[in-house]
C-alpha cells in the first residue's frame, strides 16, 4: 500500500468503487469516467507504478491480470463483437494514475488509431 496512491486505496476499500472482481492479488472495478459502455480497470493489489516497472518476478501476476480481464470481458458480453485492452504507459502514453491498470473497454465500436 502506497499512501498517496488512489488505486492502492481503492483496492484496500479505503476509497469506494464499483467492484467487478477481487481476490488476494487482483481487484477490478468500473472506471469513474467510462469511455465506453463497459469500462473496467483490472489492477494488482500490490503497488507497481507502470507496466515498464514490472520485472521477471511479476510475470505470473501480469498473466493473471490478462486472464482475469478475459473472464471479465466474457462476463460483460464483449467477446463476440470484440473489444479493447489498453495499458497506458507514462505521460505521452496517457497514463494519469501511476499504479498499473489494464483497461477493458467495449460495448460499442471503437475507433483506431487513438488520438
Ligand atoms: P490512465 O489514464 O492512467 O490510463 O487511466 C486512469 C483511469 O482511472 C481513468 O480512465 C480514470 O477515469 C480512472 N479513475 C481515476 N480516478 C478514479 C477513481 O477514483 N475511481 C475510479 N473508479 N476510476 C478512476
Ligand atoms: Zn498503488
Amino acid at each position: 500500500m502506497t499512501d498517496d496512491c488512489i488505486f492502492c486505496k481503492i483496492a484496500a476499500g479505503d476509497i469506494p468503487s464499483e467492484k467487478v472482481y477481487g481476490d488476494e492479488e487482483l481487484y477490478a472495478f468500473r472506471d469513474i469516467n467510462p469511455g465506453a459502455p463497459s469500462h473496467i480497470l483490472v489492477i494488482p493489489r500490490r503497488h507497481i507504478p507502470s507496466v515498464t516497472d514490472a520485472g521477471p518476478e511479476d510475470a505470473e501476476l501480469l498473466g493473471k491480470m490478462m486472464l482475469r480481464a478475459n473472464a471479465i470481458a466474457a462476463e460483460e458480453g464483449l467477446v463476440d463483437k470484440g473489444f479493447r485492452y489498453v495499458l497506458n504507459c507514462g505521460e505521452w502514453g496517457g497514463q494519469t494514475v501511476f499504479h498499473i491498470h489494464l483497461h477493458v473497454l467495449g460495448g460499442r465500436p471503437l475507433a483506431w488509431p487513438p488520438g
